[in-house]
């Protein structure tokens, strides 16, 4: 019996036998090849045995068992046919071999996945979820490579994390959800529509500075009003950039302000770059569990 192993401890294992079979043809990480062969290299009686497109209503990927009622054993992976950004597909198989991994044995049915679910981040289900995200995360952008692109100290645009997201056969969100995990720059990514915050995450560096928003529990935040995002007029997937005073985003703290419409009209991304911490009080330095459960959890963010 294989011992448990954590999401990132599946994708750390993974990554080093890729590392060593693919040597310089090692991206973007192929899920459709590499969740079969490694799953009949470990797993030979209950590997993944079929990867397809699939009309699934309302669902974006599915983990099922074979017909076990004809006898048959293993596992197939289904994404939506409909997924209408190509990159996202990469994910959503990474996705979906992470239930593999980790939970098929607790869900021997298997697991039907949508982008709804992955904003539920308060229950037991949406942990399952986000342990997914984090195998998927790991697997597909390993650190050390995505630092090798963009080092930690870099204020990036959306063009520097768009080479990284061709790289890894990803979406720029994802691109950038996982480099926020490791810049050492106060930085914010905001999700809005229609004027108002979706959702934001921001670097571990900004979230010490309070640098924010929360959007859960709280009425709806509306987008500042010399925000670029804010602007209808603003053509789609145009990029366009601001330097915004203290008082735009946060009482104290001017920002470079990056826009990149996408996928919708009404959808915008906003990558607000503030100065390093040079003025900085070390009184404040200290995490609050607040802060820490913010971080911990992603509350709403969609990798997808
Ligand atoms: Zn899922």
């Amino acid at each position: 019996m294989t011992k448990e192993r954590s999401p990132t401890r599946w994708a750390i294992d993974i990554t080093r036998v890729l590392n060593e079979v693919l040597k310089d043809d090692r991206f973007p990480v192929r899920v459709l090849d590499v969740a079969k062969e490694y799953s009949r290299q470990v797993y030979p009686d209950d590997a993944i045995t079929l990867i397809r497109a699939e009309r699934l209503d309302g669902f974006e990927g599915m983990l099922a068992p074979a017909p076990r009622d004809r006898g048959k054993s293993g596992w197939g992976i289904f994404y939506n046919d409909h997924i209408e950004v190509a990159s996202r597909i990469n994910f959503t198989l990474a996705h979906e071999f992470g239930h593999y991994l980790v939970h098929r044995k607790q869900f021997p049915d298997g697991r039907e996945c949508s982008q709804r679910d992955m904003t539920r981040w308060d229950s037991e289900y949406a942990k399952i979820e986000a342990e997914a995200n984090l195998f998927a995360a790991n697997l597909l952008m390993p650190l050390d490579d995505f630092r090798s692109q963009l080092p930690a100290d870099a204020a990036p645009t959306f063009d520097d994390i768009g080479a990284c997201a061709s790289r890894y056969d990803v979406s720029l969100t994802a691109a950038i959800l996982r480099w926020l995990e490791y810049t050492s720059k106060r930085s914010l990514l905001v999700a809005s529509t229609d004027g108002f915050v979706l959702w934001a995450k921001p670097s571990r560096p900004a979230l010490r500075s309070r640098l924010y928003i929360k959007t859960r529990g709280v009425p709806p935040v509306p987008l500042p009003e010399s925000s670029p995002a804010a602007d209808r007029a603003v053509v789609i997937d145009q990029t366009t950039s601001m330097a915004h005073a203290p008082g735009v985003w946060f009482p104290k703290e001017g920002c470079e302000e990056l826009v990149l419409f996408a996928d919708r009209f009404d959808f915008a991304l906003s990558l607000l770059h503030f100065a390093d911490e040079s003025r900085r009080n070390f009184d404040e330095d200290e995490e609050s569990d607040d802060d820490a459960r913010l971080l911990a959890a992603d509350r709403g963010v969609r990798w997808k």
